[in-house]
């Protein structure tokens, strides 16, 4: 018989149901056996963890990391955005050709780095097919490029695929990642929604996080086609349809439960389409302000009804790998939005992006025991 472990907080906040002040969580085997005032949950405990004062939470999920750019450090917005992602991959050339182990490593200090702050889950980007080192629930996509169909672009794709395929055989969970509807051929994202289906995944894609991608997509016009063009990809095939990216994806039929990273400059009627899909968006506050984008739309798809889940993207656009620090960044980005609810998108919506809400993203019997701490005098909320 485990014992059963009392975890003691000035606050437990369940997010499920309303937050406790003086509260307890019992937990035995790793799982949680109750949550409530301490003066119930005190008497059943075998073990005391007194945390102190502060918000014990669930384990914070976050739902869009690139935890093999770790050690490329902070790569500052100086010119365009395209100068940014120019230096982001002449670190990575420059890490690949000197040190090729280098991802892996820095993937597993990224990991120690969300432990240590909080975070219980992650869905992390891979180019080279990481699988960091993570002491919680640590999801892989593997991302790839392909800006045409034609068979000397495919061993990206079916890198990816065969990366899925490893983690299936050895029942572990992934994803695969089309880097963006941009970037990748459309038959290539149909075909990897399908490998994502027919092997019980996620599928993932970074969408609507620039203005320019809609010009692409409406038009077959502006930077965006001709970056296409100079790939060797035709623009005709990636938009001129009149129609947002997000429309795109949908008529390509891959937004059901699509994790859709950013999400920026997503239109007020893509918000339907996401909402029937069941897709999820992520925000991440960090990356959004270092490069200067207009306010992100999260209060709105919340008040839609939109899951808006965070994520702290890579470090080469942010400061740090904090899940707290992304809250309050949201908090003060978006100031009609309440604690609880940047908590429940820290938390709940990232759980249920991932697919992992039986688990994790609340406090509640049965759930796992896995929390998170942030200092009362860290967070603002005292209902
Ligand atoms: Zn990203």
């Amino acid at each position: 018989m485990d014992r059963a472990i009392g975890h003691r907080a000035r606050w437990v906040h369940p997010v499920v149901t309303p937050p406790i002040d003086g509260g307890g969580v019992l937990v035995a085997g790793g799982a949680i056996l109750a949550v409530g005032p301490w003066r119930e949950i005190g008497p059943c405990a075998d073990e005391v963890v007194d945390h102190g004062n502060v918000w014990l939470t669930p384990g914070l999920v976050n739902a869009h990391a690139h935890l093999e750019l770790t050690d490329h450090g902070t790569i500052p917005m100086t010119g365009s955005f395209w100068e940014w992602l120019d230096a982001v991959t002449d670190r990575s050339r420059a890490m690949a050709a000197e040190d090729p182990d280098g991802f892996q490593r820095a993937a597993d200090r990224g990991a120690t780095m969300l432990a240590e702050t909080g975070t219980a889950a992650v869905l992390d980007t891979t180019l080279w097919g990481t699988r960091a080192e993570f002491a919680g629930r640590l999801v892989p996509a593997y991302e790839f490029l392909s800006f045409t169909a034609d068979e000397d672009e495919r061993p990206f794709f079916r890198q990816a695929v065969e990366r899925v395929e490893f983690d299936v055989a050895a029942g572990l969970p992934c994803a695969i990642e089309p880097h963006t509807p941009y970037t990748v051929h459309p038959d290539l994202i149909r075909r990897a929604r399908a490998v994502a289906d027919d092997n019980h995944r996620l599928f993932a894609i970074h969408v609507s996080e620039l203005p320019v991608e809609a010009d692409l997509s409406r038009k077959a016009a502006g930077p965006l086609a001709e970056m296409v063009a100079a790939h060797g990809g035709d623009p005709n095939v990636y938009g001129g349809c009149g129609k947002t990216p997000v429309e795109r994806l949908d008529d390509l039929g891959v937004l059901e439960h699509a994790i859709l990273f950013h999400g920026n400059y997503m239109a007020e009627r893509d918000l339907p389409r996401v909402l029937r899909s069941s897709a999820s968006v992520v925000y991440c506050p960090h990356s959004h302000r270092h490069f200067g984008h207009v306010s992100h739309p999260a209060p709105l798809m919340l008040s839609r009804g939109v899951n808006v889940c965070l994520g702290t993207d890579g470090l080469v656009s942010n400061e740090g790998l904090d899940m707290v620090e992304e809250m309050l960044c949201a908090l003060e980005r978006c100031p009609s939005l309440s604690p609880d609810a940047v908590l429940t998108m820290a938390t709940l919506c990232g759980a249920r992006a991932l697919g992992i809400d039986g688990e994790y993203g609340a406090l509640a019997p049965g759930m796992r025991a896995a929390f998170a701490e942030i200092p009362v005098s860290r967070w603002p909320s005292t209902p």
